[in-house]
C-alpha cells in the first residue's frame, strides 16, 4: 500500500498550506525521520537552487519553474514587454504602462517626459517604485522631475490616474494564476481571486496620502481607515472576486470583454519567458497577478508576483485562499504511485518499471497513462462535485528520452554527449558566465559535477547516484520534452489539459491551433495570432463558421474564465 504523500516547507512557507495539507492526509517532512529524498512536494516562498532542479526525482514535485523572474522581478518584467512590444506590436502589449527602469533609461525617461509635458502639462502622473521590493515599500509617486530622487535600482511608470473606483475607493484584482507547465504552456486561472482596496478616497491633489493610491493591504492594514465601515466597501480593505463579480452585475457592467482581456494579459505576459524556462515538467507555479481597471473597463498589468501571500488576513482571504491551495495540490495530479517512493528506493526492480517505458516513442508526443489509484483525502468542507475531473484524469508517466534515458538505468548517453548536454542545461539556468562555465580550480567544488546524494535505504541496496538521476524530468533545454504530468482528459484523450480542475479553470491552451502552436517548440507567432482572434471574436460576438468548427476541434472545449458558471468559450459567440 502506498504510504502517505509528504510535504516540505521551507521557512516563511504559509501556515494555511500546512493545515489544508494535513487536511487531506499528508504528512509532514521529518529530517530527523526521513530520507534526503522522500517527499512529494517541497514548498518554498523563494527560489530554488539550481541543484534542486537536477535533483528531482520522479514522485517529487516543486512550487516554483526554474527563471521565472524573468516576469516577477519589476525590471524584468518591463524589458520582456518591452521586447514583446517591439516584436509582436503594441495592439496586443498595450497593458502595462509605459515603464522605464533607471538610472539606465534616465534619458529614454527624460525625453518622454519632456514630451508629454509638452503636450499634457500638468495633467500627468507618475509612480516610482524600487525594483526588488514589495508590499508597497519604497513607493511614491510625483508629477514633477525635480520630485524624483532614488537611491537604488527603480522603475518609473505612468501612473493610472483614471482608475474605476467603488465609492470614490481605488482596488486592483489580485489574480491567482497556475503555470503547469511552460512546455507544452499550460495555464490555469483560478475563479476566485481578491479585490484590495485603498483605504482613503481616491484624489489626485494628495500624491502623498499612500492610503488613497496605494492598494497594498500591507499598507493599508495601518491605515487610520482600515477597521472602519467604508461607503460600498465596508469594513477591511478586501473582497472576494465573487462579490466584485455580483458588484459588477449589479451596476450592468458587460463583464465578459473584461474577463477575457484580464485573461489575454496573463498569456501574453507569460508568452514574454515561455520560450527561455527551462523544461521541468514536476515544477508547477502559482503566480499573483495585480490587474488595476480603469474607468474605461481597460485592465492594467502592474506587476506578478513569485510568492503571492497566502496568510489569513480577514473573512475574504479565508474563503479565497483554503480553495485555492486545496485547488492548487489537485492540479499537481498526485497518485499512490508517488507514495510508492519509500518502495522504490528499496526495490530497483520498481523503479525501472515506472521510468522505463519501452514502448514511448520518443517521435511521438503520446506518452503513457496508468489508471489513477488515487485516494487522496478529500479537505474538509470542500465541494464534492469540485474533485470528480481530477478523479477521472490518468497521470502520464514520463517518457525516457533515449538521450538521456540513464534515469531507467538505459545508459545509451555517451559521456561526452552528456557532459555537453549537462552543460548547455546549467548554462541555461546558471548563465553563461557561471562558475560551472569555467574550469574548476582545485578546491573549487563544479556544482555541475554534483549528483544527489542518495543514501543507502536498505541492506544490499546500493543505488547507482546517476542512475537515479532524472536528466529526463529537468531537461534544462529549450526544446521542451514532453511533460509527463499533463493530464489527458477522459472526454478527449488527446493530452488535451482537463478544462477545469476544481476552480481552476484552463485559459491556456485554449484551442487546437494553440494546442498544437504549444506542443513542441513554442510557437508564439500563431499563439498571438490566436489570441488577436478569439479577441476579435469576443468582442464581434461572432466568428467565422469555418474557424469555430474546424475539424478536430469539436471536442476540444474550453471555458472563459472570469464569469460565474463560465460559458464555453465556443458558445460566447455565434458563427456569422
Ligand atoms: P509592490 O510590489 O510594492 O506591491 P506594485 O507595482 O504592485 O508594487 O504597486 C503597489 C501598488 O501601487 C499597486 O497595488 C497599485 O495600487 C499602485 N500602483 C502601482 N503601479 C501603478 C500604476 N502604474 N498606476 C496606478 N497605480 C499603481
Amino acid at each position: 500500500m502506498a504510504a502517505a504523500l509528504v510535504f516540505r516547507l521551507h521557512d516563511k512557507a504559509p501556515e494555511l498550506l500546512r493545515d489544508v495539507l494535513l487536511e487531506r492526509g499528508w504528512e509532514e517532512y521529518d529530517g530527523g525521520e526521513r530520507e534526503e529524498e522522500d517527499w512529494n512536494l517541497y514548498w518554498r516562498s523563494s527560489a530554488f537552487h539550481s541543484s534542486q532542479y537536477h535533483s528531482l526525482l520522479p514522485w517529487q514535485r516543486l512550487n516554483h519553474h526554474p527563471k521565472t523572474v524573468g516576469i516577477t522581478r519589476k525590471d524584468c518584467l518591463a524589458r520582456n514587454l518591452r521586447r514583446m512590444r517591439a516584436s509582436c506590436g503594441s495592439t496586443l502589449y498595450d497593458f502595462s504602462p509605459s515603464s522605464f527602469i533607471l538610472p539606465n533609461d534616465y534619458t529614454r525617461f527624460l525625453a518622454e517626459y519632456d514630451k508629454l509635458h509638452l503636450t499634457r502639462g500638468a495633467s500627468l502622473y507618475w509612480i516610482c517604485k524600487p525594483v526588488d521590493l514589495s508590499r508597497g515599500r519604497g513607493i511614491f509617486l510625483f508629477q514633477d522631475i525635480k520630485d524624483l530622487v532614488y537611491d537604488c535600482s527603480v522603475i518609473v511608470q505612468r501612473y493610472v490616474s483614471d482608475p474605476l473606483l467603488i465609492s470614490g475607493y481605488k482596488f486592483d484584482l489580485r489574480i491567482y494564476v497556475c503555470v503547469k507547465s511552460f512546455h507544452p504552456l499550460t495555464v490555469y486561472i483560478h475563479q476566485e481571486g481578491l479585490v484590495r482596496f485603498a483605504t482613503e478616497k481616491f484624489s489626485l491633489s494628495s500624491l502623498g496620502n499612500l492610503f488613497a493610491h496605494l492598494t497594498n493591504s500591507s499598507i493599508n492594514k495601518l491605515g487610520p481607515f482600515y477597521r472602519a465601515e467604508k461607503e460600498s466597501v465596508g469594513r477591511g480593505c478586501k473582497w472576494t472576486m465573487s462579490k466584485f463579480r455580483h458588484f459588477l452585475r449589479s451596476q450592468d457592467v458587460d463583464e465578459l470583454p473584461l474577463w477575457q482581456r484580464i485573461s489575454n494579459i496573463v498569456t501574453l505576459t507569460l508568452l514574454s519567458i515561455a520560450p527561455s524556462v527551462p523544461s521541468c515538467p514536476n515544477c508547477l507555479e502559482l503566480f499573483g497577478f495585480d490587474i488595476l481597471v480603469d474607468v474605461g473597463l481597460k485592465p492594467w498589468l502592474l506587476e506578478v508576483n513569485c510568492s503571492p501571500a497566502l496568510t489569513l488576513d480577514c473573512p475574504a482571504d479565508v474563503s479565497v485562499k483554503r480553495g485555492l491551495i486545496s485547488d492548487l495540490i489537485d492540479l499537481m495530479n498526485y497518485t499512490s504511485t508517488d507514495g510508492l517512493r519509500d518502495g522504490a528506493f528499496q526495490k530497483q526492480k520498481h523503479k525501472r518499471s515506472c521510468f522505463r517505458r519501452p514502448s514511448y516513442d520518443p517521435r511521438s508526443s503520446q506518452t503513457q497513462t496508468l489508471p489513477l489509484l488515487k485516494t487522496v483525502p478529500q479537505s474538509k468542507g470542500t465541494n464534492p462535485g469540485r474533485r470528480a475531473l481530477v478523479a477521472d484524469q490518468s497521470r502520464r508517466l514520463p517518457p525516457v528520452n533515449p538521450t538521456t534515458a540513464c534515469a531507467a538505468g538505459v545508459r545509451i548517453i555517451n559521456s561526452t554527449a552528456r557532459k555537453t548536454h549537462r552543460d548547455q542545461t546549467l548554462n541555461l539556468i546558471l548563465g553563461s558566465h557561471s562558475r560551472t562555465n569555467r574550469h574548476t580550480r582545485p578546491g573549487e567544488t563544479d556544482v555541475s559535477q554534483k549528483t544527489p546524494e542518495i543514501r543507502q535505504r536498505g541492506p544490499g541496496f546500493k543505488p547507482s547516484a546517476v542512475a537515479w538521476k532524472l536528466p529526463n524530468i529537468y531537461s534544462g533545454s529549450r526544446v521542451p520534452v514532453t511533460a509527463p504530468l499533463v493530464e489527458t482528459t477522459a472526454s478527449t484523450g488527446r493530452g488535451v489539459p482537463p478544462v477545469r480542475v476544481g476552480d481552476f479553470i484552463r485559459t491556456f491552451p485554449f484551442n487546437a491551433a494553440t494546442l498544437k502552436a504549444s506542443r513542441h517548440k513554442l510557437n508564439v507567432k500563431v499563439v498571438v495570432q490566436e489570441l488577436h482572434k478569439l479577441t476579435g471574436q469576443l468582442t464581434s460576438g461572432q466568428c467565422d463558421e469555418a474557424e469555430g468548427t474546424k475539424a478536430g476541434e469539436e471536442d476540444f472545449d474550453s471555458l472563459l474564465w472570469g464569469p460565474k458558471d463560465p460559458p464555453s468559450l465556443r458558445r460566447c459567440f455565434k458563427p456569422t
